[in-house]
């Protein structure tokens, strides 16, 4: 967090904000102008252009998105996988392998396993919380390490402070996905993750009503991030920067909601007679709950579950319920329900879902910031035959 505020919460409203302030104006009014009037600029990178990301709109956000995640600098782009595919393709070169957690959400897992060979990088996937086993999966080229903070659809906590280790002692660029802990429960950075990548689709705006993404790291990694995206053209357009910069300004307010309805959400999933498993951090019985509770403030809003009676339990379920929405994404004020074998993972063979415990049965839910109250009674409902 910037060291000028003590909290997240400040440095949510005011981190970035232009001053002086444009025109008295109290929030950043849209820039919709494509270029800008050339001011001797050295560099192509430099030019103001929408196209080149330093628009008003732009470089407020990168200020703010840096000072969330203590980095020395960030991008935003047009969306996650922009930030993702971008970031990958600045750090790895041909000939290069990565070693990726097995369990990615689905677009990253696609782009890794199907395109990153067009460009002459292999990969290995490694068991993020089995530590030992990762020198096996080593390369003589291995040039970066990819987690994510808690794993799509099951919640899996790698075990992150042994993966900066290993990327530090391997010289390793360690990469990780922080869409679904989010900077309020977990800053990378801080533990030594050297590059954090966010779908700000989820969380960071929180409103489920734009596509955008961001990489913060070190100024020499940003920089590299930022030329690669450039050319690529994942820029973000400022009417979507405007409403990103308007949703951070809640996130802490929101995502604080969210992790404690989660958890008694899943309370009340665990406790359930037609519930076989419920898959949150939060829990006591999660695998990784004490990794998660020394690493994190918060669980986070995303939680997991199969019903006793498989995947008819769960199209019922989801056809039953009045509240939540049937919808897959995640990360907003509303609260989703999606079954990720026919949405999120739908891309992937059945036999890598279940070799990655993902049932068809299967049911992921995003909670949202409606009263715990009313959500619990929609699941009951669903549940009640
Ligand atoms: C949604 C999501 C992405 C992709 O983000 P988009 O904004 O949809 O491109 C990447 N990682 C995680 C964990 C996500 O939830």
């Amino acid at each position: 967090m910037s060291k000028s505020y003590k909290t997240i919460e400040t440095c949510l409203v005011h981190a970035g904000e232009p001053h002086p302030r444009i025109s008295g104006a109290v929030t950043t009014p849209i820039f919709q102008s494509a270029t800008f009037e050339y001011e001797n600029q050295a560099s192509y990178h430099d030019i103001r252009y929408i196209r080149l990301n330093n628009t008003p709109n732009h470089v407020v956000l990168h200020h703010k998105l840096s000072a969330l995640e203590n980095g020395e600098a960030a991008v935003v782009t047009a969306s996650g996988m922009a930030a993702i595919t971008t970031a990958l393709l600045s750090v790895l070169r041909p000939g290069d392998h990565i070693l990726a957690q097995n369990c990615l959400y689905g677009g990253t897992h696609d782009f890794v396993t199907q395109y990153l060979k067009d460009f002459g990088v292999s990969y290995s996937f490694i068991d993020a919380s089995d530590p030992d086993s990762w020198e096996s999966r080593l390369h003589p080229k291995t040039r970066a390490l990819y987690v994510e903070a808690m794993s799509n659809p099951l919640l899996e906590v790698p075990d992150l402070t042994a993966a900066v280790k290993f990327a530090r002692a391997h010289g390793l660029v360690s990469m990780i996905d922080n869409t679904f802990a989010t900077p309020v429960n977990f800053r990378p950075l801080d533990i030594g993750f050297d590059l954090a990548l966010h779908s700000c689709t989820k969380y960071m705006n929180g409103h489920s009503d734009i596509v955008a993404g961001a990489c913060i790291g070190s100024a020499r990694l940003i920089e590299q991030v930022k030329h690669k995206l450039d050319h690529l053209g994942g820029s973000l357009d400022p009417h979507a920067a405007f409403l990103l910069e308007r949703g951070l300004k809640t996130m802490a307010l929101r995502v604080r909601c969210q992790n404690s309805s989660a958890l008694q959400i899943a309370r009340f999933f665990s406790e359930h007679d037609k519930v076989s498993s419920v898959n949150y951090p939060g829990l006591e019985s999660h695998p990784q709950h004490k990794i998660a509770a020394s690493l994190f403030t918060g669980f986070g809003g995303m939680l997991s579950l199969e019903l006793k009676g498989g995947r008819d339990a769960a199209e019922s379920f989801l056809n039953k319920i009045e509240i939540a929405i049937n919808a897959p994404s995640l990360g907003g004020v509303e609260t989703l329900v999606t079954r990720p074998a026919s949405t999120s993972h739908a891309g992937m063979s059945p036999e890598d879902r279940r070799k990655l415990g993902i049932s068809d049965g299967l049911i992921r839910i995003s909670v949202g910031i409606e009263g715990t109250d009313d959500l619990i009674q929609d699941f009951s409902g669903a549940l009640e035959g």
